[in-house]
């Protein structure tokens, strides 16, 4: 990793650190997809960490996963956060999806089902639309 990525990195974990996050890391949320780093996957490549003007978007997402993370009571998985439009593209996602923005994360529980966490209150209280 060059100095300037290292900056960037760290530069992306003071954002983070300030949100007071309870469960989620920088290196969380910044998952760039498994198949950025599958050689045998289209995509392959095409989601570097995105710029840093996307990474204020991320806020609100972050901090309802959060949240559900603390209600649901298990592990929250995400399995998507932000995308470039030409890994966004690869992997066959919306045309105008949130991720391409870094606004959306794609999240996993291991206690509640996807119907459980779609229906939880508080998501809906930030009008933050499930993905
Ligand atoms: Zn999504």
């Amino acid at each position: 990793m060059s100095t300037s990525e290292l900056e960037h990195v760290e530069a992306f974990a003071a954002l983070v650190e300030a949100l007071e996050l309870r469960y989620f890391s920088a290196v969380e949320l910044m998952f760039i997809g498994h198949s950025h780093g599958n050689v045998d996957h289209p995509a392959y490549g095409l989601n570097p960490l995105g710029p840093g003007k996307l990474w204020d978007n991320i806020r609100p997402a972050a901090k309802v996963a959060d949240c559900l993370r603390e209600a649901s009571g298990g592990l929250l998985t995400i399995l998507s956060a932000n995308r470039s439009p030409a890994y966004n593209r690869a992997i066959g996602g919306a045309s105008k999806s949130e991720h391409m923005s870094f606004s959306a994360l794609d999240l996993r529980s291991d206690t509640w089902s996807a119907a459980k966490c779609f229906d939880w209150r508080p998501w809906r209280l930030q009008n933050i639309p499930p993905h």
